[in-house]
């Protein structure tokens, strides 16, 4: 745990204590300082209760006496409005913080030049955290991995020059994060997203540059329009990424098909039969991957070893067995169709188990990689929809549950002539028609495969 020693003798006011915000009281009361929590559900408040904690309703309080507002970053600060705590910690005018910007004082006062990586962009950020973690871990190095990825940024070690802190950010936690000012600061890319929360693409581009324009070295995906606005922003010590193939772009590390180079030059990261890092999402991944370890000295054979080690993510293009010529390939964190072209992309072939809880569009938008689907597998309750997509386009059967799906997508699989026929979980859906998460749908898959044998 890390201590939050610069609140010592402060008293505060935490809102939000499902996740993270019970660890931050815990790091904020070992630091020295006295913590007044409060969630609005009454089994939170409940847990917290249990552990010790001061619950009681901030409305209650007299706000004068506290010096900051802490808020879980799920909770609204401006879109679609304010919470409430926020109204009262503006009227009060106090600073209204999250638990990165306690770890960013705690950085700049206990040990400022303390390796600390920070990741964000739209996509991508969970692969790219792992692995940078990874790599760094493979060459030797003490890394501390969390933030939005994982563990809770105050559960990790404390920062210290002997430490690697590679930490993943949401836009909702840089914009509870005033101070931030990461030694590497990365940016992948920019698509609209969660703009019911932020307001406009513009609001939340200004949100995500921050990690950019603060860090002492900036990483930047110059791959879409609004990254390419930050990185020509930038003043300091840069590192511009671009896949090749993703418009034109300016860029300091390519990777084209698979390959990274310092430009048209030497060859930095060779990722051709990688499983992890298939397809040109993940060759973005891992060129601004290779571009951050080799501000740590790490490079050449060291960090081809780490790259092939890297065991991916589970759930994301995750490869969780091999019957004979089939490879299955659980994808199941693909909610949307543009996750899911993500994973037709990346495979031929491909025995298609989709569907769920459908997003707006369904799968039109995915009829351009129809040709690499063998036979689609229909799940859940977008069947009746996703049926009417491919009818005449790609041969389906109605399978209704997962398991039947797996079945049957198996026994086509293994009967196929080609040469690496995949059986692919990417549903291109939500999964609370039928799961309560995405995890669970994927963990099933999992089983389901493992017991095929
Ligand atoms: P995040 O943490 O940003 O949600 P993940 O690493 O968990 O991202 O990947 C989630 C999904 O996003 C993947 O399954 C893939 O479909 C897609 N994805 C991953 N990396 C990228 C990228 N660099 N660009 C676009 N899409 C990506």
């Amino acid at each position: 745990m890390t201590p939050a020693t610069t609140f010592a003798g402060q008293k505060l006011v935490l809102f939000g204590l499902a996740g993270s915000g019970l660890a931050t009281v815990h790091a904020l009361k070992a630091g020295g300082a006295d913590v007044i929590a409060w969630d609005d559900s009454p089994e939170s408040a409940e847990r917290a209760r249990g552990l010790g904690i001061t619950v009681s309703d901030p409305r209650e309080a007299d706000w004068s006496g506290f010096s900051a507002l802490v808020l879980s970053p799920g909770v609204p600060l401006t879109h679609p409005e304010p919470h409430w705590t926020v109204e009262l910690a503006k009227a009060a005018g106090i600073p209204i913080i999250g638990d990165i910007e306690i770890f960013c004082r705690e950085r700049a006062a206990v040990a400022p030049d303390a390796p600390f990586v920070a990741i964000t962009g739209t996509n991508g950020k969970s692969t790219t955290t792992a692995l940078i973690a990874h790599v760094l871990a493979q060459a030797g190095y003490d890394v501390q991995m969390g933030g939005n990825i994982g563990t809770a940024i105050l559960l990790l070690e404390p920062p210290s020059r002997e430490r690697i802190h590679v930490v993943e950010l949401s836009t909702f936690q840089i914009d509870l994060t005033p101070s931030l000012k990461p030694s590497v600061g990365i940016l992948l890319n920019l698509t609209p997203d969660h703009l019911d929360r932020h307001g406009t693409m513009e609001a939340y581009a200004a949100i995500k540059e921050r990690v950019v324009a603060s860090a002492d070295l900036a990483i930047v995906g110059v791959d879409d329009a609004h990254c390419r606005a930050i990185a020509g922003r930038r003043t300091g010590p840069m590192v511009r990424v671009h896949v090749a193939g993703h418009g034109e772009a300016e860029a300091e590390l390519i990777a084209r098909e698979g390959r990274v180079t310092e430009g048209e030059g030497a060859v930095l990261a060779d990722l051709d039969g990688i499983g992890s890092l298939r397809g040109a999402h993940n060759w973005q991944n891992a060129a601004v991957a290779a571009a951050a370890v080799r501000a740590f000295g790490v490079e050449g054979e060291s960090l081809a070893a780490a790259l092939k080690s890297f065991p991916g993510l589970a759930h994301r293009m995750e490869q969780v067995g091999r019957r004979g010529r089939v490879l299955f390939v659980n994808d199941s964190k693909a909610t949307n169709a543009d996750s899911t072209e993500k994973a037709l992309t990346a495979f031929r072939d491909v025995h298609w188990i989709v569907g769920g809880k459908a997003k707006e569009g369904g799968i039109v938008g995915l009829a351009p990689l129809f040709d690499r689907v063998a036979h689609a597998y229909l799940i859940g309750a977008s069947s009746a929809a996703f049926a009417q997509t491919l009818d005449g386009r790609v041969p389906f059967t109605l399978c209704e549950t997962l398991d039947i799906a797996t079945a049957k997508a198996a026994e086509a699989a293994a009967a196929s002539e080609a040469a690496e026929p995949v059986v692919l979980l990417s549903p291109a859906c939500a999964s609370y028609d039928q799961f309560r998460n995405f995890e669970i749908r994927g963990d099933r898959f999992r089983e389901l495969v493992k017991a095929l044998g």
